[in-house]
């Protein structure tokens, strides 16, 4: 569809103004489509958190070819705003950073641009997980969370009009990473230092809890406005870069989650609750009801398995949610203790038992294959698992009149560093899909189902980016430049082979690391 650049922003409801003007430009992106990019919470926030200084003009910025290099909201170049600033979620996007320079006529990497260029920022979970594959281009990374570090971004800006003592200053900050300070030419640390602190919001203060500010039709979640619940979470599974980074789960106050409804509810009347662990809650029922009664309908992103409860469904259902996603991971009991996930399958069919009885009819259900230790036996255990499901779905349906669908989504491994399977290898492409057909086979005949296959050379490239060092960003170069996932395999398999950010030995070269939660 053509992007419409009008009508694009004609359909925008807001909570607040949005102040383009101002004495310092910010330019805030994400590395894809307005579609995208307005389904993100994080890129929302960052938005939010620069309109509410006074003399700060925000502006926003996509992929959508009419407007690459340029801002949204009055067309302006890129290349004259003092900041550019990117909230990057997932590895596959971060070749497009390099594509928006391009466009803006801004060179690529951060050594041939001067005072005469915007400073060019890049934070969200790819800077988090791992900042060294981007770092030839980047200015500055902000590792940690938005309402600490943007903030502190932006007040340093202001008092600082020399770049290179604008950049010396962020690189004494915890959770700002520099890497023309930090790295010499080959990515290896200059000096002795080998860590950077990343900094974590405590999340105590009611005001700051994140919420959409914008609302719009034009996004996956259509005209629904999106509130944060909660960070981390109570388990700790060992492939899990979200437990190992965010830490403990430790949940918005009640009061600062309903504000936000209200806040929402003058300009929507869909409501998606977002976290990690959003069913942990402690007072998720009360919300849900207090939205009921406001009218609202509501849907919340995956819930983990022991929050599929009665006292959570039903208020769920009767605000209008028809579909569940659960992430079972593997099929087998043993498997999934292994990944320190101690969910059996029985209490997995339980939990669909009651989303069927409380009319939640659709099941979405995530699996990862290449797990360390998986066996056919644990392949043959999804299709089992999916085939139970399915039986109780039917039972349900029939009583119902109305069979519900289930759909089994599929990843291949990809190891995450600071997780304890860091360095685990990734399956081959040949094992990955022989793996596949063992499930695929095992599955066949059921009815209703839908599944969802892997992408190998995404899982790839998302290994190489999140686990590589410097030496992967002449791929993402190529990438940028429009070489495929295939093609960028074949020029530089050696590069990104032997490109990692953990050595035969000992510790990361790097380590970036959460330090403890911080008030706001
Ligand atoms: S339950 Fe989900 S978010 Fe929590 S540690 Fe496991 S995979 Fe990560």
């Amino acid at each position: 569809m053509k992007f419409n650049q009008a009508g694009i922003l004609r359909d925008e409801t807001r909570v607040r103004p949005m102040p383009a003007v101002g004495a310092l430009r910010v330019a805030v992106g994400y590395p894809n489509t307005y579609f995208v990019a307005m389904s993100s919470l994080a890129f929302q926030w960052v938005v939010e958190l620069t309109a509410a200084f006074d003399d700060v003009g925000v502006e926003r910025f996509f992929t959508d070819p009419p407007l690459l290099g340029r801002t949204l909201e009055s067309s302006s170049h890129l290349g004259d705003f003092d900041v550019l600033a990117w909230t990057c979620s997932f590895e596959l996007d971060a070749p497009n950073i390099l594509s928006t320079l391009d466009a803006a006529g801004i060179p690529r990497r951060s050594s041939e641009r001067d005072h005469n260029h915007p400073i060019v920022v890049v934070g969200g979970a790819v800077a988090s997980i791992n900042p060294l594959p981007l770092s030839p281009a980047v200015d500055v990374f902000v590792l940690g969370s938005a309402e600490l570090l943007w903030p502190a971004f932006l007040h340093a800006l202001r008092g600082e009009t020399d770049r290179g003592r604008l950049l010396e200053t962020l690189a004494g900050m915890d959770g700002f990473f520099v890497p023309s300070l930090h790295l010499d030419s080959r990515g290896a640390p200059l000096g002795k230092r080998r860590r950077v602190e990343k900094r974590d919001a405590h999340m105590s203060d009611p005001s700051m809890v994140p919420a959409s500010h914008v609302v719009t039709p034009h996004t996956e979640y259509s005209g629904r406005g999106l509130i944060e619940m909660s960070r981390g979470c109570p388990e700790k599974c060992r492939y899990c870069w979200v437990s190992y980074n965010y830490g403990r789960l430790r949940c918005y106050s009640t009061e600062g989650i309903l504000e936000r409804v209200d806040r929402l509810s003058s300009i929507t009347k869909r409501i998606g609750f977002v976290a990690t662990a959003v069913g942990d809650h402690p007072d998720l029922g009360e919300i849900l009801e207090a939205c009921r009664k406001r009218g609202l309908e509501v849907a919340l992103s995956s819930l983990r398995i022991p929050a599929m409860r009665r006292e959570i469904l039903e208020p769920l259902a009767a605000s209008g949610a028809r579909s569940v996603t659960i992430a079972p991971e593997t099929g087998t009991d043993r498997l999934r203790t292994s990944l320190n996930k101690p969910i059996s399958n029985e209490a997995i069919l339980e939990a669909v038992e009651t989303a069927q009885t409380c009319g939640i009819e659709n099941i979405k259900m995530y699996f990862i294959i290449g797990l360390p230790g998986e066996t056919d036996g644990d392949l043959r255990g999804i299709a089992d698992l999916l085939r139970k499901t399915q039986s109780l779905m039917v039972a349900h349906g029939r009583e119902r009149g109305r069979v519900g669908s289930l759909l089994a989504g599929f990843n291949v491994l990809v190891p995450k560093p600071y997780t304890p399977y860091a360095r685990e290898p990734m399956l081959t492409r040949r094992e990955a899909k022989r793996r596949m057909e063992i499930v695929e086979t095992a599955a066949a005949g059921i009815s209703n189902l839908t599944i969802d296959r892997p992408s190998y050379r995404q899982a790839q490239w998302q290994t190489h980016l999140s686990r590589g060092d410097i030496s992967v960003y002449g791929a993402l170069e190529d990438a940028a430049s429009g070489k495929t996932l295939g093609g960028l395999l074949a020029t530089h398999r050696k590069a990104v082979d032997a490109s990692s950010l953990y050595p035969v030995e000992g510790p990361p070269i790097w380590q970036f690391v959460v330090s403890a939660p911080v008030k706001t």
